[in-house]
């Protein structure tokens, strides 16, 4: 006899600690305008399109193969790229790569966290740190910022010291703040976090957007064993819907990595992608210059038009502060401009678009009733 049918209602045997949990994401509507996930608003240029599509149909005639689990060419790319921008030397043993630099913090939680460990981060920040603890047993805990959401060295060196993590995440430009972090506190935080025997991990998935005057922590890679540098395609390169992230560290936290890391995880169409987008670097990040320049004016103008705007080095701008943020985000909407509800009480994030994309939010606020102009 076949065994019975599942009854509707069906309750599957979910992880007592993930009962009640949501999905994360933010909201996905069908607005003309959507500033809400930083983004890059421009989409690959054709010949660049077309140099995808090219590759994928060369390698489509393998696809019966797995991919190389090691990812050896691209990494190769990556640290080509690294050098060629930050003028720094990295051997491929120190280059790792995901999907996403959401599946390196997930490895990195994994292979480092776990039952009875720690990671530190310092609030506001980005908002997966805590779920992949929660995935991974480990637990978290945050160090507060500053009013201007800075983050002082000494406090957040006492908060390493206290708290002794085995993970130290840092993100450098901060989401959802865009503060950027000076070298001389990553290079105090590795420090303080090495007396324990934990890793920092400065996350520079907006690194590309930093403002003149700021140095990307990868200089800092041969003096600490213990830091992470990770980055991400999904921002500056334009290409989010790649999912390709990577880290820099010591060759040793890359094989850690290894231990932890699914079977081919990086798939052969996205590993060909990836290196497709890494030679045509100059025509994807040829916007960069302009999404720059366009944040600066979005700061300038919320000050002037009386809003409360953070320093910003990435590609969104935090500002405030509204009596009803909610409601002035649905104003927004309702204006179809979609931006994120994100950040302390009274703040609201948007992500910087075209320059028509920037015109039509700059309208919408100043015509939001809630926004109080
Ligand atoms: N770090 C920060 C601070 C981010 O804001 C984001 C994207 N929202 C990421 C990492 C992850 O990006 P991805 O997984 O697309 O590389």
């Amino acid at each position: 006899a076949r065994p019975a049918r599942a009854a509707a209602g069906f309750t599957p045997p979910l992880r007592l600690d993930l009962v009640g949990e949501r999905p994360y994401g933010a909201p996905q509507l069908a607005v003309p305008v959507r500033l809400n996930t930083n983004e890059n608003p421009y989409p690959p240029p054709p010949q660049v399109a077309a140099a995808m599509a090219d590759e994928i149909r060369r390698i489509a005639a393998g696809l019966n193969r797995y991919p190389d689990r090691e990812a050896a060419v691209l990494r190769a790319d990556l640290a080509e790229y690294l050098a060629a921008t930050e003028h720094v030397s990295l051997d491929v043993a120190r280059i790792w790569a995901a999907n996403g630099s959401n599946e390196i913090f997930h490895q990195l939680l994994l292979a480092f966290g776990g039952p009875g460990r720690r990671a530190l981060s310092f609030a506001p920040t980005y908002s997966m740190y805590p779920q992949y603890c929660r995935d991974t047993f480990t637990r978290y805990a945050t160090e507060p910022r500053g009013a201007d959401f800075s983050v002082d060295t000494e406090a957040a060196c006492a908060a390493v010291r206290r708290h002794r993590p085995t993970v130290t995440f840092l993100a450098a430009p901060n989401n959802p703040t865009g503060t950027a972090v000076p070298l001389d506190t990553v290079a105090h935080l590795a420090s303080a976090a090495a007396e324990s025997g934990g890793l920092l991990v400065v996350d520079e998935a907006y690194a590309e957007f930093r403002r003149p005057g700021t140095t990307s922590a990868l200089t800092l890679l041969d003096d600490f064993p213990n830091l992470v540098v990770t980055r991400t395609m999904s921002k500056a390169f334009a290409a989010a819907g790649v999912r390709l992230g990577y880290l820099a560290a010591h060759p040793a936290v890359v094989d850690a990595l290894r231990i932890v890391r699914l079977p081919y995880h990086l798939s052969t169409v996205t590993q060909a992608v990836a290196r497709v987008a890494l030679a045509h670097a100059a025509e994807l990040l040829a916007q960069v210059a302009e999404i720059r320049a366009e944040r600066d004016a979005a700061v300038a103008w919320l000050r002037e038009s009386g809003f409360t705007a953070a320093e910003s080095d990435a590609n969104f701008v935090l500002f405030g502060i509204f009596a009803d943020a909610h409601r002035v985000w649905q104003e927004l909407v309702d204006a179809g401009v979609l931006i994120r509800e994100t950040g302390p009480d009274g703040w609201l994030r948007v992500s910087i678009g075209t320059p028509e994309e920037m015109r039509a939010f700059r309208t919408a606020l100043a015509a939001a009733p809630a926004a109080g102009r």
